[in-house]
């Protein structure tokens, strides 16, 4: 059975662009992988993450949102 996708992504980085109020990211599409994994064909958004290769993580504090763009006061 295949699962749903996560239509919602709530968060709490507040320094985040992409962050709304009562921590909810308005980013359309975000992209999570591992820390310093090569990502040449993929945008900050994830368009073209078909073509990469999966980055399995142990923990979840190995894993991050490569979205992430500090937001400019
Ligand atoms: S882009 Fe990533 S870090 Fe930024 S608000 Fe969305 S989930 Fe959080």
């Amino acid at each position: 059975m295949q699962r749903q996708r996560c239509e919602t992504v709530r968060c709490t980085v507040s320094n985040c662009k992409y962050w709304g109020e009562n921590n909810f990211c308005i980013a359309d599409q975000i992209l999570v992988t591992a820390p310093k994994s090569p990502l040449p064909s993929a945008d900050k958004h994830g368009a073209g993450a078909e073509r990469l290769s999966t980055t399995p993580v142990m923990d979840a504090q190995d894993s991050l949102c490569y979205t992430f763009e500090p937001k400019r006061t």
